[in-house]
């Protein structure tokens, strides 16, 4: 168990040559991504996670956002980090609700930063964080840290993480360390994770994004991705054009070209108008990053974080690419987001 062992998802523990396999694409996964381990799991019971108190079988064989995470000793993972590929630029370690949890994150951050030299990110369990544990994480050697808010609005939080799910959650103490996570790490080195798809509306999501923006934190975008055997099995992922449109519009709000204000919406808070003259719209699409998974960034300035395959299978549809996207599926974003404008253009219009 941690802080000994941790479980390592499939991407990264092929990326290290921990576990075997091809990635579609050739997609590689930049970030180390760990979980704590502990016989008893999570005490938490969100309705969408793989983790989730209730939902049947071991925790040692749960999946966690859809992939498998095989369990390594923390000798074995640390070795194999200090002769990881050089696009692996971060590790990240994932809490859960567990209150032996934060100690050993701690330790597990101090043997990654000295034994492995990699920047550490944490996914914090706000819910089992104590007074002093966020500066405790830096002191450690973290530089970056995660709030897994989720959830666009306090009703769906309370719904799905809170008191509808008989969990321990809420969303005042999510966003009270959201704000001391800020203080602790500075502006841009908190990462909002956000689920799209949860019944929320894309203003809803639009105005968060906006709001932590201008907070200094940065939005981490997930889609709905149903896990067999959680209470949400049976949900659909969002369609594919409003997560697009989700994604334009974070890309938009944090390259400071448009915001919340600028933007329209129609009766049911769908996005009409991104705030841009459409020839710089169309453009912006056309460069495929704001379709890319976001998560922390390496000291390249890049994203480590891109999490492959994590939110849909492999498919030129995705609802995060891990690489920028190619021609083929340039063309069919264009298409989700400006309907029959490649057709338009393929028929010699005018652009
Ligand atoms: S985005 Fe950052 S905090 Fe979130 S899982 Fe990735 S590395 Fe960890």
């Amino acid at each position: 168990m941690s802080p000994d062992y941790a479980k390592v998802s499939l991407a990264s523990a092929m990326s290290l040559g921990l576990s075997r396999g091809r990635m579609y694409r050739g997609a590689v996964n930049r970030c180390v991504n760990l979980l704590v381990h502990y016989e008893e799991g999570c005490a938490a019971n969100c309705a969408y996670c793989g983790l989730a108190r209730k939902r049947p079988g071991r925790y040692l064989e749960k999946s966690f956002i859809h992939v498998d995470w095989p369990l390594f000793s923390m000798d074995r993972i640390i070795e194999a980090i200090r002769a990881r590929p050089p696009y692996v630029t971060r590790a990240c370690i994932s809490m859960i609700t567990n209150g032996r949890c934060p100690g050993h994150t701690l330790e597990m951050t101090r043997r990654l930063r000295s034994e492995a030299d990699i920047p550490v990110s944490i996914l914090v369990s706000p819910t089992v964080l104590r007074d002093g544990d966020l500066s405790a994480m830096k002191n450690a050697g973290a530089d970056k840290i995660g709030v897994a808010l989720d959830l666009a609005t306090e009703g769906l939080f309370e719904k799905y993480r809170g008191k509808g799910v008989s969990g321990p959650h809420r969303w005042s103490r999510y966003w009270e360390i959201l704000k001391q996570g800020l203080e602790v790490f500075g502006p841009f080195n908190v990462g909002a994770h956000l689920m799209v798809g949860m019944g929320e509306t894309e203003e809803e999501m639009v105005r968060l994004m906006d709001r932590l923006f201008h907070m200094g934190a940065v939005s981490h975008l997930f889609s709905f991705f149903a896990e067999t055997g959680s209470a949400l099995a049976e949900r659909p992922q969002p369609p594919w054009p409003v997560y697009l449109r989700i994604q334009l519009a974070r890309y938009v709000i944090e390259e400071r070209l448009s915001s919340h204000e600028e933007m329209s919406f129609d009766e049911e808070g769908r996005i009409l108008d991104f705030g841009l003259a459409s020839d710089l719209l169309e453009s912006v699409i056309r460069l495929g990053e704001p379709f890319m998974t976001t998560g922390c960034l390496g000291p390249d300035g890049k994203v480590a974080c891109n999490r492959p395959f994590g939110n849909c299978l492999p498919d030129v549809r995705q609802w995060n690419y891990p690489y920028r996207p190619n021609d083929e599926e340039t063309a069919l974003i264009l298409e989700g987001l400006l309907p029959g404008r490649e057709k338009y253009l393929r028929q010699g219009g005018a652009g």
